[in-house]
């Protein structure tokens, strides 16, 4: 008897996540000097992260013995005073990883379905598949959301739908009003999950205000992270907006500890440093558009992005896929950017934009491996 196969069927049966390669596995395994390793693999902030979150982690070292606060008090109240939003319709997470797999804890279950599109972020297979729930997998349009056809996929085994707004790995955008009518149409007993963790790139003129529609809309959670413009990845720290019932199931299946202290009094202190995220905003979208330009250059075609990556397409050879080679050679040249092929993409590779120079060296690394 395998003591493995105790374990549900649906446990067994997951694909584990891919996640970019690190900066130190690289340098190991091709003998690189770290240092001279540039990475655009995981959508990180290239310009690092606050100062003032910086000073809150030395303050905060002092705590370090005891608990964290499990209640999050002083993040919630911030978060609280910047959306306008009672303290107990906010949920903490450990990343906003954590708060997807809470609201499938919460909501989903064998006997019941999540609904998600092609190409969406890979956490919500993992979540739903981890709850014995089954996956309803909708086909993407141009690579984004095609929220009617999502519309029409829901069942009523159906609980959650999980829609990233921009997508990752395709940096596609569903604007304001499709979103809007999509929420009016799905039923009230469905949970839609509103992924923003790349909100803060969107340009002005694609923002939109989703903590409005939570008062209208009781079964929308709407979740947000650190880790992308404010640069925390590391620490771990995402969070839920949503109806205080809601927001009440999320924490009962909440570890009581979830976040650390230092992450916790980093959030609280990077989320008043407005500087420092319009500055990143700028540079992203100065970074973007070199991309943009140098893929043009090398007669690459793209998925036009509305976060800080961008996904190139990379033409087949003989017929056969060649995404996989070239990102072999880019590592070889100490560039790391991310293979999507395991989101049903593997002529495509997904790059962060980083800082000028970076790109520069991604653009020359590319155009080195692909013109010989
Ligand atoms: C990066 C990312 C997240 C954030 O993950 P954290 O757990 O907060 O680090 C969430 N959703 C999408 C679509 C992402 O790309």
């Amino acid at each position: 008897m395998d003591i493995c196969e105790q374990s549900p069927h649906y446990i067994r049966a997951i694909a584990p996540y891919e996640p970019g390669k690190p900066i130190s596995e690289l340098a190991r395994e091709y003998g690189l000097d770290e240092s001279r390793i540039i990475k655009l693999a995981s959508n990180e902030n290239p310009l690092g992260f606050s100062p003032l979150a910086k000073a809150a982690i030395e303050r905060a070292l002092a705590e370090l013995p005891r608990y964290p606060d499990g209640n999050a008090f002083g993040l919630k109240a911030a978060l609280a005073r910047r959306y306008g939003r009672p303290a107990e319709t906010i949920v903490i997470g450990n990343g906003s990883n954590d708060v997807l797999e809470l609201a499938a804890s919460a909501f989903l279950a064998p006997g019941r379905a999540a609904v998600y599109s092609q190409h969406a972020f890979a956490v919500y297979p993992l979540a739903t598949q981890a709850r014995g729930a089954r996956s309803i997998v909708v086909p993407a349009r141009d690579f984004g959301h095609d929220l009617p056809a999502m519309l029409a996929a829901i069942t009523p085994e159906t609980r959650v739908v999980f829609v990233a707004n921009p997508n990752n790995p395709t940096g596609t955008f569903v604007d304001a009003a499709t979103m809007e009518a999509f929420l009016k149409e799905v039923p009230g007993d469905v949970v839609v999950v509103v992924d923003e963790a790349y909100t803060e790139y969107l340009p002005p003129e694609k923002r939109y205000d989703c903590v409005r529609w939570l008062d209208a809309y009781r079964n929308l959670v709407v979740t947000r992270t650190f880790s992308k413009v404010y640069g925390l990845a590391g620490l771990r720290v995402g969070f839920a907006l949503c109806d205080p019932g809601v927001a009440d199931l999320l924490n009962r299946v909440r570890h009581p500890f979830n976040v650390n202290s230092l992450a916790l009094a980093a959030a609280e202190a990077a989320l008043e440093d407005r500087e420092f995220v319009e500055r990143s905003f700028r540079v992203n979208r100065e970074g973007m558009a070199q991309l943009e330009r140098g893929f043009q250059a090398l007669g690459l075609q793209y998925i036009p992005s509305s976060a800080n990556f961008i996904t190139v397409r990379i033409d087949r050879a003989d017929g056969k896929p060649q995404a996989a080679a070239v990102y072999e050679h880019l590592l070889r040249r100490g560039v790391i950017v991310r293979p999507v092929a395991g989101y049903g993409m593997p002529d495509h590779l997904r790059v962060t934009v980083g800082l000028p120079e970076e790109n520069e060296a991604l653009l020359a690394a590319l155009r080195a491996v692909l013109k010989g």
